[in-house]
Formats: C-alpha cells, sequence, structure tokens
C-alpha cells in the first residue's frame, strides 16, 4: 500500500505526513499526561448553542466541553473560543459543528439533485464552495456527507442522501469528502467532513424515520458499508453514529460497526460522535435503563463524541470509579478527539480573522451552484420536442406555488441561506428571457398543501392567453428532511385539480416539479406535455431552470433513485434480487394486469395485480432535448482472469439537432454467484459531451475487483464464473455482452 501511495504522492509527501502524524501523536501524549479525568470526559462532550444558556458558558470555562454546534457566527464563534483558549486550565480550543449539508449561504441542490448529475467534481466544488463561505464564519466541522443508502423514497431524509445506488453513493460521498477537507485539513478555508449515519439509517422500517432496521451482516456490508468506507479511505475526518437500532442494537452503542468494522477493518482515526441525544435515546429504545447505562453501553462499544445529551458528562467519571469503564477507553476517546483539532491546526489557529471581503454568494460561487442546479435536473418527459421552446412562443404563463418561492427551492437542511438571495424560476425567466417573451404569472395555489382552488379561474386566464404554461409544482422544502416521511408519495393539496384546470386551455404544459424525493405523479406527468424534474435547486435554482426551459442549456440529469408507480410498490430499487419465478413478458412490461371476468392471476409469479412488477422509471433514467443512440458493445477479450481487467466500449451517437451531454452507466450481472445476486449492479459512469451528429467511442476499464462481493462466506472476494456486461444511459438497458471470469 506504501509503496502504491507513493507512485501518487511522492516519498517525501509520505514521509512528511508520517512525521506531522508523529509529531500529533506527541502532542496528545503530552496533554493528555496533564489532564484530569473531568478534563477528558469534557472533551467527549458537544454542546448546543451555548451562547444562549450561562450554564453551558460555565462548563466551557471549566474545560468541560470539547465542542460545540448550531453557532453560526464569527463573533460568537471567537468568544467561545477564546473561552476555551485563554480561560479553562489546559486551553485546549473547541472544534465548531454545524450542519452545511449543501451549502452554507450559497445553496446548492439537495445531495439527492447533486447525484442526479453523476459529476462527482462539480460536488467536490460544491463542498469546497460551502467550506470556504463556512469556515469564514469560524465553523471548523460539517455534518456532511450523509452517505446512507435509501431505498425509500417514503423516508424523507432521501432528499440529503445520494440516493439508492452504493456505488453512485461511494463516489459522490468520497467527492464532497475531498471538497471539504481539500489535501490537508490545516488548509485554510477547509471544514472537516462527518460520514453519517453509520449505519442502516436509511432502511428504516417502512420508511418512518428513526425506525428500527433490520440488516443482516452481508447486505450490510455489499450495500451499506461501502459508501462509508470510501469516504474513509478519502479520509473523513468523523463519523457520526445513527440513531437506529439495527437487528436489537443502537448504532450508537454497537462494538460491531464502530470497532471492529471501523476501527479494525477500515483503520479509521478520527473519532465518532453521536447523533442528536442518541445515547439518551437508547432509553426509550429499550436498551438502556438509564443515562449511566447509556454512557457505559456507548462509551465501551467505540463512541468518543456525545452530541447534546449528557449521559457522558455527568456519568462518565463515576463509571470509571467504579472500575466499569477503563481509564485507556477514556484515554483513546480523547485522543481520537484531539487528532482531529491538531490536524484541523485549531491549535495553533483557534480564531477566525474578518475576512477582507464578502465570502459568500460570490461571482464564482453562485457560477457553480448554477452548473450544479443545470445539471441537476432531469427531463423526465418531452412530448412533440416541446422543450427548449421556440422563438414562436410569445407569451408564457408561469403558474404554481414553486414558481416563486425563495425559500422552498432551497430545500432541507439550510440554516443559513438567505431567502433574499435566491433566484427564483419567475424573477429568472423575467429578467433573463423577459425581452424574447411576456411573462404573465398566477399562483394558482399559496403552497404545495394548499387546497383553496379560490385562484384557479385567474390561473386558467393567463394560461388561456399564453402560447405555453410552465406549471411549478412539488414539495415545499419542509416535506422533506429529518421526520418528515410521507405513506403517500403523490402531489398534496390541489396541486393535481390545478394542473387538470390548466388542460382546459388546451395550451401545452411543462410541469416543472420541485421535490425532496421521488414523487408517485406518474398520471400528473402523462398529462403534462413535458416534466423536468428539478429537485430543490437551491439559490441558483431559477436561472439554471430558465436557462433550460430557452434552450441555453440541455438537460443531462439521470434518477438517482427507482421512481415507482405506487408507493405502494416500495421498496422499489434497480439492483434487487430475482425471486425464482421468471415474470411472463406482459407482466414485466404492462402496467396494470388486465384480467378478464373470473381470471384471477397470470400465474404464480412476482407482480403487484394492480401495478405490475415494473417501476414507474428506472435508476439512472433521464431524457435530453437530442436523441442518443448506443451500439458496438465490445469487451477486449471474452475473459479476463480474477486479478485482471478488460476494457468494455460502445459507441455513442448524438442523433439530435443540439449539443449535449449524456451519463453513460456501466453495470454488470453475476448469473450465478455463492449467494444469489443482483439483476444488475452500476460499476462506472461518465459524462459524456457530443455535438450534434457526432460518434465517439466511450471505453470503461473494468478491473475484475470491481466484480468482488462479499459471499457465502462473508469474505470479499471475485468469483470466477460467467457475467453480463451493460451499457447504455439507464438501469434498465438490455445492450450486453457476456465476460467470462476465470480463476
Ligand atoms: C440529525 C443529524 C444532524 C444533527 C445535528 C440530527 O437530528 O440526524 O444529521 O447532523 O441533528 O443537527
Amino acid at each position: 500500500i506504501v509503496f502504491g501511495l507513493m507512485l501518487i504522492v511522492g516519498p517525501e509527501t509520505i514521509f512528511a505526513q508520517k512525521s506531522a502524524d508523529a509529531a500529533i501523536e506527541k502532542k496528545i501524549d503530552r496533554l493528555l499526561g496533564k489532564m484530569t479525568l473531568k478534563e477528558k470526559i469534557g472533551q467527549m462532550y458537544q454542546v448546543s448553542g451555548p451562547t444562549r444558556d450561562a450554564a453551558a458558558m460555565q462548563l466551557i470555562r471549566e474545560g468541560r466541553v470539547g465542542s460545540v454546534l448550531n453557532v453560526n457566527n464569527r463573533e460568537d464563534i471567537n468568544r467561545l473560543q477564546r473561552l476555551a483558549v485563554t480561560e479553562t486550565r489546559l486551553g485546549i480550543p473547541l472544534i465548531v459543528g454545524r450542519d452545511v449539508i449543501h451549502g452554507y449561504h450559497t445553496i446548492f441542490p439537495i445531495p439527492l439533485g447533486q447525484a442526479a448529475t453523476f459529476d462527482p467534481e462539480l460536488v467536490k466544488e460544491g463542498a469546497r464552495v460551502a467550506a470556504q463561505e463556512a469556515s469564514s464564519d469560524g465553523i471548523n466541522w460539517t455534518f456532511a456527507p450523509m452517505l446512507d443508502i435509501a431505498r425509500d423514497a417514503r423516508w424523507g431524509r432521501i432528499a440529503e442522501s445520494f440516493g439508492e445506488d452504493p456505488f453512485l453513493a461511494s463516489v459522490m460521498g468520497a467527492a464532497m469528502v475531498k471538497g471539504f477537507q481539500t489535501e490537508r485539513l490545516s488548509d485554510k478555508g477547509t471544514l472537516a467532513a462527518c460520514a453519517k449515519h453509520f449505519i442502516g439509517y436509511g432502511a428504516a422500517e417502512g420508511g418512518r424515520d428513526y425506525n428500527s432496521t433490520n440488516i443482516p451482516e452481508r447486505l450490510m456490508r455489499n450495500v451499506y458499508f461501502p459508501s462509508f468506507q470510501a469516504a474513509v479511505q478519502a479520509g473523513a475526518a468523523t463519523v457520526m453514529t445513527s440513531f437506529n437500532d439495527n437487528d436489537g442494537v443502537p448504532s450508537t452503542a454497537n462494538p460491531f460497526i464502530l470497532k471492529k468494522v471501523l476501527r479494525d477493518e477500515w483503520h479509521f482515526d478520527g473519532f465518532v460522535v453521536s447523533d442528536w441525544t442518541s445515547p439518551e435515546e437508547m432509553i426509550n429504545h429499550g436498551f438502556a435503563a438509564d443515562r449511566k447505562e447509556a454512557a457505559l453501553r456507548s462509551v465501551n462499544a467505540g463512541l468518543d463524541m456525545e452530541m447534546v445529551s449528557k449521559c457522558y458528562l455527568n456519568n462518565l467519571e463515576e463509571l470509571v470509579k467504579e472500575g466499569k469503564v477503563s481509564i485507556s477507553t477514556i484515554d483513546n476517546a480523547v485522543r481520537n478527539i484531539l487528532r482531529v483539532k491538531f490536524r484541523l491546526g485549531l491549535f495553533d489557529h483557534p480564531y477566525t480573522d474578518t475576512p477582507s471581503t464578502n465570502p459568500f454568494y460570490t461571482d464564482d460561487n453562485l457560477a457553480k451552484a448554477k452548473k450544479a442546479a443545470v445539471e441537476s435536473v432531469v427531463l423526465l418527459k418531452n412530448t412533440n420536442h416541446l422543450l427548449p421552446l421556440t422563438s414562436a412562443v410569445k407569451t408564457v404563463a408561469v403558474i404554481g406555488p414553486l414558481a416563486d418561492a425563495q425559500h422552498d427551492q432551497m430545500g432541507t437542511w439550510v440554516f443559513d441561506g438567505e431567502n433574499g438571495h435566491t433566484q427564483t424560476p419567475l424573477m429568472a425567466i423575467r429578467k433573463m428571457y423577459g425581452d424574447r417573451v411576456n411573462v404573465l404569472y398566477e399562483q394558482g395555489l399559496a403552497f404545495c398543501r394548499d387546497t383553496n382552488k379560490s385562484r384557479f379561474p385567474q390561473a386558467l386566464e393567463a394560461a388561456q392567453k399564453a402560447d405555453v404554461v410552465f406549471l411549478f409544482v412539488g414539495e415545499e422544502s419542509i416535506m422533506s428532511g429529518e421526520a418528515h416521511s410521507f405513506s403517500n408519495l403523490g402531489f398534496k393539496g390541489a396541486q393535481s385539480e390545478l394542473l387538470q384546470e390548466l388542460k382546459k386551455s388546451g395550451k401545452p404544459i411543462v410541469m416543472v416539479v420541485m421535490a425532496g424525493r421521488p414523487m408517485t405523479i406518474m398520471k400528473e406527468v402523462a398529462a403534462a406535455d413535458a416534466t423536468l424534474y428539478v429537485w430543490h435547486p437551491g439559490t441558483m435554482g431559477g436561472p439554471a431552470i430558465a436557462d433550460l426551459l430557452f434552450g441555453k442549456e440541455v438537460p443531462s440529469g439521470k434518477l438517482p433513485a427507482t421512481f415507482p408507480k405506487e408507493s405502494g410498490q416500495i421498496p422499489f430499487f434497480y439492483n434487487h434480487n430475482n425471486t425464482g419465478r421468471p415474470a411472463p413478458e406482459n407482466v414485466m412490461t404492462l402496467d396494470r394486469i388486465p384480467l378478464n371476468a373470473g381470471q384471477t392471476s397470470l400465474g404464480n409469479t412476482s407482480y403487484y395485480l394492480d401495478s405490475g412488477n415494473r417501476p414507474w422509471l428506472p435508476f439512472g433514467f433521464g431524457l435530453s432535448y437530442t436523441d442518443f443512440a448506443y451500439g458496438n458493445l465490445q469487451l477486449s477479450s471474452g475473459s479476463m482472469k480474477k486479478t485482471g481487467y478488460v476494457t468494455v466500449s460502445c459507441d455513442l451517437t448524438n442523433n439530435g439537432t443540439l449539443d449535449a451531454t449524456e451519463v453513460v452507466q456501466l453495470y454488470v450481472r453475476d448469473i450465478a454467484g455463492s449467494i444469489t445476486r443482483p439483476v444488475k449492479e452500476l460499476k462506472g459512469f461518465q459524462r459524456i459531451a457530443l455535438r450534434s451528429g457526432e460518434t465517439k467511442k466511450i471505453s470503461f476499464e473494468l478491473k475484475a475487483e470491481d466484480l468482488a462481493f462479499y459471499g457465502i462466506d462473508n469474505v470479499k472476494k471475485v468469483e470466477p464464473g460467467d457475467f453480463l456486461i451493460f451499457i447504455g444511459g439507464d438501469s434498465d438497458t438490455k445492450l450486453c455482452q457476456k465476460l467470462i471470469v476465470t480463476e
């Protein structure tokens, strides 16, 4: 490994890194030697918003707080640091955390939207922007990226995730970590990243937030661990445990994940923080009788820092005295925390200077946010090439609760992005295209859940006067995110009725859906002429959408999660295992099973009588204003050794009249394994820009090790045998070649 590393970074860098690490360990030794047990336990406590709480401020002065969260301005943060650095006995600086999830002031698309870009470089740049803005206010640490695999859109936090696929989430998560942390944590303008929520939170039963999960170890290793392991390999400084209990064990006190996997297998050397009061929640879980037992079970499992609740603060001393927690357990936790503080350079530079220029909403940051918003948009439908608008369109009617909703288009987990800086679609269409078209505006509904139809007549009148209708509907920001699960994923309020009302105008309707999750709006999309799915696109959503509608940009986003027809089909994900019952072709393709009177089924196979066994839209799906054609799939060899690789190539042609970008996706299927194997698994993707009429040869290097998985003996390895290698524009692609892997 060291040799491999040397090839990338050179021996001097490795040597310099090693001696820096050794110097830090020495400093930690010296500091630990001076610390009282109380001071050590203090490092393991994180307090929220202490500036409003005299008792919390006093604890900081006493050296009994290691970290704060929910403080977001330089003056307050410097004031708190001064307490820690100048008034405590040992002067250990605080580490200041905040949820900088998809931007700080300049807001980028929600992570699910960022995943739809299939553009890791852009995700990295977005995290860089967020880190520069947030660190200018004295924030050192962000609780991101969220790496939970989300196969259930009922779960409101799917918005914060990179979707359902372990490979995509791994690539995007690692990119985000590198964006926040750059090369060295001590560089100016960095944030320590936090890989959360370890582990399984996205699999909450029924999609109900905080609910139990039941993920067996092999599934954990094949599906839920990889994104976290990728983040750890990318250098993530911290990890956060999840709220859920898995198979009866809350993550916050699970030594298997925190010790065996994270430390022993992945060699993670940063620190682990709990989620908000998650140690205390173990009492309600029925896992700890009281706070003392919660502290005991968490600390012995490997939880280093407790967020907000005080199980550690008030009980660890006694537990050490009683011999139930060893001093080396405490020392290890404190060592992990101090290591990150040293790496961040906090001991040398605890305070944050006032920047010479305003770091928020700079032209460069806004341009990057706009690019991310453009690339995140997925075109679901475009009948008769309605989009982009032609010059024949003279008047547009902009309608809907989300056409001019500065707050809502930023999405969930936004604390610092200001509404006043958000550019909405209405604002952007007027400003950027107002000289080209007349813009009529009617809200129709005041907000997405509104059922009051009194403004429908005005909306219909605007539609009648226009050549094209833009209808902005979906979910307000508050309808996704933490504790915002839904069992019904259709439009809320009277949004579907508004669409029906506008249909009466007979004018073509472009529906623009802002949402934090896949919605089951198959009928509404069928009723509209074109649909753009734009997620919650952030500060620059308006200009991005305007440029897409008017053809300055061409959509290139792809769905990072399967869109079911009905929420009753959930969980529905593309990389599922097959049943033993092959479905007849008509079951595969029909939306509903047409049964004659007296007929009760089409045979004993696996499908829903009312919705078939296919989703509405597959993972990876997304149209363009142009048409792409795939062909000539070739493997450099029909077989490879289990240590080898093959080159997979195909020709991609842009058959349309516009230059555009396609996300080319590589999938594999293992025909038979020591355990049942998914029908398809994503193993690679590339964004390819093609001019109109152009053909390019696209190549992927597929290594045998990319085919490895945890099989019957729970060990990761490549199993020789037959595979199918697929290339295409979504996970439904049928273009494939056989590959044989040999010993
Ligand atoms: C969330 C975390 C978040 C933390 C701090 C919790 O409720 O689950 O994702 O980082 O709060 O705000």
